[in-house]
């Protein structure tokens, strides 16, 4: 343990029914909630029209959780001045006293449980299982990032030198930080590289998904609420053009970006376009994941882990199982296995406790997921599917489904959604399955079921992935434990949640004294 005392949230224990049972009443107590996310400062001009758009659940595209104002080019510009005006402040305030504030904010999240369930189940269709382990990894995104910034920006750091030469490395915020986050984690990932770039002594102006804007409004309130200046911490609302108006801002010092590899492209040319200082750009993007299982496997504990890698958050993960490679002597057998769990997941709204599968974010994310599975059909592929249960109607629901494939290499891009394809390879070909995953030029997360030790040790040698799951699932990166992020086309690194991604958000400064 590198930073003794910090340990990762508890949680909440669902499976105590004395714990889940008041939780899950305090929960659809706040079912009637109406929210709002608006930027943090609002422009004073009352004869603006802004637009207000409504945020519907995606189980039920009737039902309205709450509304967006979207943020104003004045209310960026504002933003980004306020919150450059205050960053020297901030940054010298010192780590320890930052680090008090982000600590403060954890407890203020833990302490707003129900709201933040509540809202990751209607503003995001997450199961409570997935609500739960959401806000788990947000407060310990804080708390990590926190005991970082102790660790990292408080004393200066004193380096070798000849006598009567005195030589000190310190860390320090670099400006002002954008972050643009997606809503497949709308907390989490909302507050993660927030807090990373709070905890470095950066100012942060912060554009949730479009999709979930509501989840990342109570976020920043809290964050406020428990001492972080509101011009510090800064909510900008709204769709990309937005985000496109904030990342061409000559006053950005950098740009924290997690989502599709595609808008990674677009938001790094539009900082090299603009005048200013060269900015850092981080990246977290997609994947193109595969699951290897050597005929060594165990059946039965690959089955339900390429069912949650694939199946759990709908399939909504960047690290999720989307290429499953089965050798060929197992491969009907463990398939048959597969498909009898995946037969038994329970599809449906997410505020029963029994679903497993619920919606995805909205009617694109179906469209696009269902065209991907037309065509594979009309391709002649095998396709097995899964009927949506009834009254699913008014929700984004796609049903589970599993695609017989020859190779990782017949998916142009990434389905992000409960779609498994599956492939054979013989024992022989290992070698050439990992460099066709490899040549897709993801590498994001790879999973492997083998009981060889030297099948392991060649596949980890082999393949250029961020996260490497040996012989169990392949998601739910842990804060500290399992540092989370890809490279090549899955991002620039550094990994979130590991010991290098705060000092990312800052820059070095070198005094050298002679005595
Ligand atoms: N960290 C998450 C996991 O390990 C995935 C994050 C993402 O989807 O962006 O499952």
């Amino acid at each position: 343990d590198i930073f003794p005392g910090r340990v990762n949230s508890a949680g909440v224990d669902l499976s105590d029914p004395l714990v889940r049972e008041p939780l899950m009443q305090r929960i659809a107590a706040l079912e009637e909630k109406h929210w709002h996310a608006e930027p943090t400062f609002c422009s004073e001009d009352p004869g603006f029209e802004a637009e207000i758009a409504p945020i519907n659940k995606p189980q039920d595209l009737t039902s309205e959780v709450g509304t967006r104002r979207d943020s104003l080019p004045e209310e960026i510009e504002l933003a980004i001045a306020k919150a450059n005006a205050i960053q020297p402040g901030w940054n010298a305030l010192g780590g320890e006293k930052r680090a008090v504030l982000l600590e403060a904010a954890a407890d203020a999240f833990e302490a707003h449980t129900d709201e933040f369930l509540s809202l990751c189940q209607r503003e995001a269709g997450k199961t409570l299982l997935d609500a739960v382990l959401e806000l788990r990894e947000a407060v310990d995104f804080l708390r990590y990032y926190a005991s970082e910034a102790r660790h990292l920006c408080s004393e200066p750091f004193l380096l070798p030198g000849p006598t009567g030469e005195e030589n000190r490395l310190s860390l320090a915020g670099r400006g002002v930080f954008a972050t643009i986050s997606p809503w497949n984690f709308p907390l989490a990932i909302f507050i993660g590289p927030a807090a990373a770039a709070l905890a470095a002594g950066n100012t942060v102006v912060a554009k949730p998904a479009e999709q979930t804007p509501l989840i990342a409004a109570l976020a920043v309130k809290l964050c406020h609420d428990a001492g972080i200046p509101e011009e510090v911490f800064q909510l900008l609302p709204g769709a990309g053009d937005v985000g496109a108006l904030i990342t061409s801002d000559p006053r950005l010092a950098g740009v924290a970006f997690t989502g599709s590899t595609d808008t990674a492209r677009a938001i790094n040319r539009t900082l090299a376009a603009r005048d200013g200082p060269i900015a850092t750009f981080i990246a977290e993007t997609g994947g193109q994941n595969a699951m290897i299982v050597d005929s060594s496997a165990l059946p039965e504990q690959v089955t339900r882990d390429v069912v949650a890698s694939a199946f759990q958050s709908a399939g909504q993960r960047c690290s999720a199982l989307r290429m499953l490679y089965l050798q060929d002597d197992i491969y009907d057998e463990t398939l048959e296995m597969i498909h009898g769990a995946f037969e038994a997941l329970h599809i449906g709204d997410p505020v029963n406790l029994a679903t497993d599968v619920g919606p995805v974010i909205d009617p694109d994310a179906k469209a696009a997921l269902e065209r991907h599975i037309a065509r594979r059909k009309k391709a002649g592929r095998k396709v097995w599917r899964r009927k949506l249960p009834k009254g699913t109607g008014a929700g984004c629901f796609v049903a589970p489904t599993i695609i017989e494939l020859d190779s990782i290499l017949d998916l142009k891009r990434e389905n992000f959604g409960p779609v498994l394809h599956v492939a054979r390879f013989k024992g022989e070909d290992l070698g050439a399955v990992v460099d066709d995953i490899n040549t897709t030029g993801f590498g994001l997360t790879l999973g492997l079921h083998s009981r060889i030790e030297e099948t392991r040790r060649f596949v980890e040698a082999r393949a250029r992935v961020g996260n490497f799951y040996v012989n169990r699932n392949q998601i739910g990166a842990v804060v500290e434990s399992q540092p989370f992020g890809g490279e090549g086309l899955s991002g620039t690194g550094p990994k979130a949640g590991g010991p290098h991604y705060v000092a990312r958000f800052a820059t070095e400064r070198v005094v050298c004294i002679d005595t």
